[in-house]
C-alpha cells in the first residue's frame, strides 16, 4: 500500500503518517524532514533552500524529486510507503508515477485531509508561538496556503481521475482523523 498524505500545511499529515508507521510499518517520507535535516547538517542543500523555505515558498521539483527518488532506491523492500508533503506540484505528482512504475509501484491511495484555512492560521499562530519554527510566522504562512492553493490543490482532480481520492475530516481529534484514515486505507 503506497499513500499520500494530502492536505494543507499544518492539517495535520506529519502526525497522522507518523502514527501509520508505527501502527503498519510503512515507511513516511516527508520531504519537508528531509530537507529540514539537509539544512541542520549544514549541507549544500541545505544552505540552498533555506531562504526559499523561510519564505514560504516551494523549492524546485527537481530538488524534491531527487530526495524521492533517492528514498525510494533506499527502501526497496518496504511494505508501503506515506508520501506527506510530496508531490505538491503536478510535476512533482507526474514525476512519482514514473518512479513508481519503475520500481514496480503504484500510488493506491489519495487521503485527503479536509481542514478549513481559520482552523489552520489559529493552529499555526499557536505553533509558531510555542515552537518560533521560522515558516510558521503569520507572512510565511499565509504565502505556504497560497501555495497550496495555486500549486497543490490542483493535484486532486490529477488523482480524482485515478479514483484514488479519500476524504478525510482532519478537523476531529487526533484519534478520530487515525480512524478515519484507517477506514479509507482499508475500504
Ligand atoms: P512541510 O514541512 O511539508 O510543510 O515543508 C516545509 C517547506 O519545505 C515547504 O514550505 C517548502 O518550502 C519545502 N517543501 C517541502 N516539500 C516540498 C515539495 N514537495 N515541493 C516543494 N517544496 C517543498
Amino acid at each position: 500500500m503506497n499513500l499520500i498524505l494530502f492536505g494543507p500545511p499544518a492539517a495535520g499529515k506529519g502526525t497522522q503518517a507518523k502514527r501509520l508507521t508505527a501502527e503498519r510499518g510503512y515507511i513516511q517520507l516527508s520531504t519537508g524532514d528531509m530537507l529540514r535535516a539537509a539544512r541542520k547538517s549544514g549541507s549544500e542543500l541545505g544552505n540552498k533552500v533555506a531562504a526559499i523555505m523561510d519564505s514560504g515558498s516551494l523549492v524546485s521539483d527537481e530538488i524534491v524529486i531527487a530526495l524521492i527518488e533517492d528514498a525510494l532506491a533506499q527502501n526497496k523492500q518496504a511494505p508501503g510507503f506515506i508520501f506527506d508533503g510530496f508531490p505538491r506540484t503536478v510535476a512533482q505528482a507526474e514525476a512519482l508515477d514514473a518512479m513508481l512504475t519503475r520500481h514496480g509501484k503504484q500510488i493506491d491511495r489519495v487521503v485527503r485531509l479536509d481542514v478549513d484555512s481559520q482552523k489552520l492560521l489559529d493552529r499555526v499562530a499557536k505553533r509558531f508561538a510555542d515552537e518560533g519554527r521560522a515558516d510558521d510566522n503569520p507572512d510565511s504562512f499565509k504565502v505556504r496556503l497560497n501555495a497550496y492553493l495555486a500549486q497543490t490543490a490542483p493535484l486532486v482532480p490529477y488523482y480524482e481521475k485515478q479514483g484514488k481520492v479519500r476524504s478525510v475530516d482532519g478537523m476531529a481529534g487526533i484519534e478520530d482523523v487515525a480512524s478515519s484514515i484507517s477506514r479509507a486505507i482499508d475500504a
